[in-house]
């Protein structure tokens, strides 16, 4: 959910008639459609890059920033043959918890994309210029490649590989697939998984992404008057950027909930295929943080390739 007020003041540039679109498309979701976009584009008479860079402070409305008090705002291009859609992403820090914990903009927008079914980003406009944290997880992207950077600071878009040079990757692990793009992992639980937040949790988990470790595992929580927000694992060749399905699932909820959506969160489930990684102490560490009168209610999956080797640590 943004700040309103925040959000308010990003809008005030835009034409009246703008404005009230770009309210009506985030009143459920941190999501511009492609119709959407369009029309902006048409009726503010700016190119997509501009229009881009216009939408940061837009984006930045939604950073949950306690302790650093230091908002980034970023917008995910991705471009098919339907069109143009935008997804947003902000940092967003845990009071009470370990500046690890923190999910950097870049990282929420890359959820963003993929908690709402996309599988490429195009492009990358960011408020500041990225970490080397961030650089390095985005070399993980399937797309990372074709994948452009657009900074507020040089607007001119520039490959991802500019910004990392002489990078450490998959494939020097030995890895071809790529973050966002791999298809769905082959879990079940025992017993089936029938309600609903636990069906959102294995279905995270199915499309996270763990080919280090294997530890294929999603997060599903259901805020107090039961709106559900779910979100995979998503690992890095270089360990420490990996980012969590707990901490991505508090950013996704951030960035795609309704306004009358707002309260805290009820329950929270993880699903998991046991490897020799595991989420679990980590999200109950992570979860204490954001609800501390929450348990984690935790679910072992099957994995039905499990016959995979582990790479040695
Ligand atoms: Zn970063």
């Amino acid at each position: 959910m943004p700040d309103l007020s925040l959000l308010s003041a990003a809008l005030g540039d835009f034409p009246a008639t703008s404005r009230a679109k770009i309210n009506e498309a985030l009143a459920d979701r941190a999501v511009i459609p492609h119709d959407t976009v369009s029309l902006l584009m048409e009726e503010s008479e700016l190119s997509l890059d501009r229009l881009m860079l216009r939408l940061l402070p837009v984006a930045a409305a939604f950073a949950i920033v306690p302790i650093s008090n230091y908002r980034v705002g970023v917008v995910a291009e991705v471009t098919s043959a339907r069109g143009t859609t935008l997804y947003l992403g902000a940092n967003c820090e845990f009071v009470g918890g370990a500046l690890a914990f923190s999910v950097h903009g870049e990282q929420s927008a890359l959820v963003n994309a993929w908690v709402n079914g996309e599988r490429h980003i195009t492009c990358l406009a960011i408020s500041a210029a990225p970490c080397g944290h961030c650089r390095q997880f985005l070399n993980e992207l399937g797309c990372a490649r074709s994948l452009e950077l657009l900074l507020a600071t040089a607007p001119k878009r520039r490959p991802l590989a500019d910004f990392l040079p002489q990078a450490f990757g998959p494939g020097d692990l030995g890895v071809s697939a790529g973050l966002m793009s791999t298809g769905d992992q082959d879990l079940e639980l025992e017993g089936g998984a029938d309600e609903p937040l636990i069906a959102a949790a294995l279905a995270a988990a199915q499309r996270s992404y763990a080919p280090y470790s294997h530890d294929y595992s999603g997060v599903a929580l259901m805020t107090e008057d039961g709106h559900i927000v779910a979100a995979p694992y998503a690992e890095n060749a270089a360990y420490n950027p990996s980012l969590s399905p707990m901490c991505a699932a508090k950013t996704a909820l951030e960035l795609n909930r309704p306004v009358e959506a707002s309260k805290g969160v009820r329950r929270a489930v993880l699903v998991e295929a046991p490897a020799r990684a595991s989420q679990r102490r980590f999200a109950e560490v992570v979860l204490e943080s954001m609800a501390p009168d929450v348990s984690l209610e935790y679910f072992a999956a099957v994995d039905n390739n499990a016959s995979r080797s582990v790479r040695p640590s």
